[in-house]
């Protein structure tokens, strides 16, 4: 019940076995800060900044965003947050934005967007990077495919440094920088995004839309849009051990992360950070608390091998019990 769940704020989260976990909250806009605090979160996994853009017809200006990312950032009282850079296109377009493509979730969207848009791109740097000396401040980086697109996005992030430089500002200048692991292609380069970045975060939403050829928002397919589907398990469990190898802390931040009965699935596959909406937090927690991760990782691989589609509930459910 809830009262029982709300006494589950202030206690530690780990397993059974002592192993700490942390759980993290995505937020869409300041308001959302109160939740994050009620429901005990060690802070912010994922500050979808976009939310900034949307519902109106010009662009907030670099000001506008450093006031946001500041109130965001003072609010959390020095936990971290993470602040995602622009996520336009495809499921979220902008009413000022581009011409909206035959294939909008493969068409310009997200980093590559901010890429071909240098000036979009610096305001909001600038913007991030002024805020990080209100807080404990970390940029993420949405859908990075490419190597080429990292580098263009390391050295974009370097020129807004070094025109804060110039014009007096400050900044973290230790500010960490991270990337989202939302395509198939991006998983299986994770170790070479692990090594060029200081964490990673798995946008399962995304990771598995594209793995799984499933737009996520049609109704028509969406009885195949499937978080057990092994290839997903597999790309996650793949970008978790590479994470590990590289020395890099891992992250869920899509819906999966927020599903109470996933949550032993995903400690099994060596999951340690979770992010997720603020009002699954607790229950989320409550698995963790009766958890014995030696037991969960044998479980785990097991449904990552099905391919019986009739066995796929009952290996879930033993997971769980
Ligand atoms: C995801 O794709 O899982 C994710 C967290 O990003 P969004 O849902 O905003 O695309
Ligand atoms: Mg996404």
């Amino acid at each position: 019940d809830t009262d029982k769940l709300k006494r589950l704020k202030t206690s530690k989260s780990s397993t059974l076995d002592g192993t700490p976990i942390e759980l993290m909250a995505n937020i869409e806009l300041l308001g959302d800060v109160d939740a994050v605090k009620a429901a005990g979160a060690h802070g912010v996994g994922l500050f979808r900044s976009e939310f900034l853009f949307l519902n109106r017809s010009d662009l907030p200006s670099e000001d506008e965003q450093y006031e946001s990312y500041k109130a965001v950032a003072e609010a959390l009282d020095g936990k971290p947050v993470t602040i995602r850079t622009l996520d336009l296109g495809a499921d979220k377009q902008a009413p000022w934005g581009h011409n909206v493509a035959d294939n909008p979730a493969l068409g310009l969207r997200a980093i590559r967007l901010c890429l071909a848009e240098p000036g979009l791109f610096q305001t909001q740097l600038r913007a991030i990077l002024r805020a990080s000396i209100h807080g404990q401040v970390r940029i993420l980086i949405p859908m990075l495919v490419s190597f080429m697109e990292l580098r263009q996005t390391l050295q974009r992030i370097d020129e807004a440094k070094d025109s804060l430089r110039r014009d007096g500002l400050k900044f973290d200048e230790g500010i960490p920088l991270g990337g989202m692991i939302e395509v198939p292609a991006a998983a299986l380069s994770a170790g070479f995004f692990a090594e060029q970045l200081d964490f990673l975060s798995i946008g399962t939403n995304d990771l598995i839309q594209y793995t799984l050829a499933i737009d996520r928002a049609d109704d028509s397919v969406s009885h195949l849009y499937d978080p057990l589907h092994p290839a997903v398990l597999n790309l996650i469990q793949y970008t978790l051990r590479a994470g590990a190898k590289a020395g890099k802390p891992v992250s869920v931040c899509g819906e999966m992360a927020g599903d109470p009965l996933l949550t032993r699935l995903l400690l099994g596959l060596g999951l340690r950070t979770f992010s997720m909406q603020p009002a699954s937090l607790l229950q989320v927690k409550q698995q963790i608390l009766k958890s014995h991760l030696e037991a969960l990782t044998p479980m785990a691989q097991r449904l990552l091998k099905n391919t019986d589609p009739d066995k796929t509930a009952l290996l879930l459910n033993r997971l769980n019990s």
